[in-house]
């Protein structure tokens, strides 16, 4: 049987804890950058210069990077 005393115990337990969210908390926002490149909300265009760009603020009102003008969203009746 494996010998440990009980602070080394404590120390790989915590270890393996950290160890544990870490690699959960990498696998979770793997998946969240995964659904953010893909999602067409966060695709503009410019109503006015016509430039497409992506802005991956969730927000109705976006603005143009590249003539500064306010962009709102449009919704489709797919997305409504
Ligand atoms: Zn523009």
């Amino acid at each position: 049987m494996i010998e440990i005393d009980f602070s080394s115990f404590i120390c790989y337990y915590l270890l393996g804890v950290v160890v544990f969210v870490l690699i959960f908390w990498l696998l979770d926002k793997k998946t969240q950058l995964k659904k953010r490149s893909l999602d067409t909300k966060s695709v503009w265009q410019c109503s006015i210069c016509t430039y497409v760009y992506f802005d991956p603020r969730l927000s109705h009102i976006s603005t143009c990077p590249v003539c500064g003008s306010f962009n709102k969203r449009t919704f489709t009746k797919k997305e409504a």
